[in-house]
């Protein structure tokens, strides 16, 4: 089928949720992309964080191979080997020392809440159940995670919503420091907010939230969704910020382009999940997590946190270039690694259009923040190519 005949079908039996551009992909390799019609792509999306590793790593492929041929499923009534050994690496790198496996980042985030609540609960207060969380934050669309969601875009119509979530502006410790009281359960923010325009956190904030939650007794939980998984040039977002939450929610990145999502918790708020109280069928499996380990191993192999904080600085450098060049109509770069927001002041949608055209994909959030997820092992050449085809986007979206 060619690009017109697929997307005529996908109108045809897909449900209309996703405002998709016209690009049917077929295949990937490291940051290039085809289309059902040749044309070749570079990929600075990387499906939304999650190919860190670019398309079909070979030593990914590899475990894939291999993985199959060993166990596919076998249910968490048993051990199984390749599960533990991902929570063995996940807790060196985190030190956050035991994990709970799901299968995406929204599910991994309904575990954290649960988690927080069930703690506060047990060991705090029975009076704690409510979950504080910033204006503009994502943590995905199951009904707890939505309620979650500090942007009411996503929650129209799908109420009533889950009770327990309150909202405060993110980055304003006085605003925290109020919210938080008798029945507040649990802190949870983005280190850097992701799908709410690429916007950091600050040090100062994430250290009085650290201190607010340390001190009421409950827990601080990161979602580590799009930041984990060396994105943002550490193997973790809240490496940045001089802190260590309690608990922290993981997907994207973590199965090298397979889904899988996880909480890593302190042993002190992990033991709220006695057994029965917590549970996934697919969650962990012996297939997913060899994968998962295999690309994590591929990611320390080939230093790629360290090769997404050079990558990021170089892209940096770039666009603050574009800025200078085009200064009504681009602002200043935000993020770290290799999770970049670029403001803009004119159509962010015409910009990704023209871009595509040019042969590079791009990211756009509410049509004015430009987002940048190159693979961690992006080259210079392809940000050089890259940083080129965005000169020229911009500047015909300006005509
Ligand atoms: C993508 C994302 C989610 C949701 O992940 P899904 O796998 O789509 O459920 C949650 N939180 C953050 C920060 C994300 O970026």
């Amino acid at each position: 089928m060619d690009t017109k005949e697929i997307i005529e079908l996908g109108t045809e039996f897909l449900t209309p949720n996703y405002g998709r551009m016209p690009l049917a992909l077929v295949k990937g390799q490291g940051t290039r992309v085809w289309d059902a019609d040749g044309k070749v792509y570079l990929d600075f999306v990387s499906g939304i964080a999650v190919n860190s590793l670019g398309h079909c790593h070979p030593k990914v492929v590899a475990a894939i191979q291999e993985a199959a041929t060993q166990m596919l499923h076998c249910s968490n009534l048993y051990y199984n080997q390749p599960q533990i050994e991902l929570a063995r690496f996940l807790a060196q790198k985190s030190s956050l020392n035991k994990a709970f496996f799901c299968n995406s980042g929204a599910e991994a985030n309904e575990a954290a809440i649960k988690l927080a609540r069930r703690y506060a609960r047990l060991f705090v207060s029975s009076e704690r159940y409510e979950i504080i969380t910033a204006e503009h934050s994502f943590h995905g669309r199951t009904m707890g995670a939505l309620a979650a969601t500090g942007q009411t875009k996503y929650q129209q119509y799908f109420d009533p919503l889950v009770p327990g979530f309150r909202y405060v502006p993110l980055n304003d410790v006085s605003a925290l420091a109020a919210a938080i009281g008798p029945h507040t359960a649990a802190v949870l923010l983005e280190p850097i907010q992701g799908e709410g325009g690429v916007n950091p956190m600050t040090q100062e904030y994430a250290q009085a939230a650290r201190e607010l939650c340390t001190k009421e007794g409950i827990a601080l939980i990161f979602d580590e969704v799009q930041t984990g998984i060396g994105r943002t040039g550490k193997w973790f977002g809240f490496e940045h910020l001089g802190v260590v939450p309690d608990i922290i929610s993981l997907a994207k990145a973590l199965g090298g382009g397979l889904p899988i999502g996880c909480i890593m918790a302190s042993d002190r708020f992990a033991q709220a999940f006695t057994p029965g109280t917590h549970a996934s069928t697919f969650g962990g499996g012996p297939f997913i997590t060899r994968v998962a380990l295999a690309a994590l191993r591929a990611i320390e192999e080939e230093g790629l946190v360290d090769k997404a904080a050079v990558a990021g600085a170089y892209l940096t450098q770039g666009l603050t270039e574009l800025a200078k060049r085009y200064p009504t109509a681009v602002g200043a770069v935000r993020g770290a690694g290799c999770l970049l927001g670029v403001p803009l002041n004119i159509s962010g949608g015409k910009v990704a259009a023209a871009a595509l055209e040019r042969g590079l994909l791009v990211n756009v959030i509410g049509d004015k923040v430009l987002r940048l997820l190159p693979p961690l092992n992006v080259s210079k050449a392809e940000m050089d190519e890259a940083l080129q085809i965005l000169d020229a986007a911009i500047s015909e979206a300006l005509t």
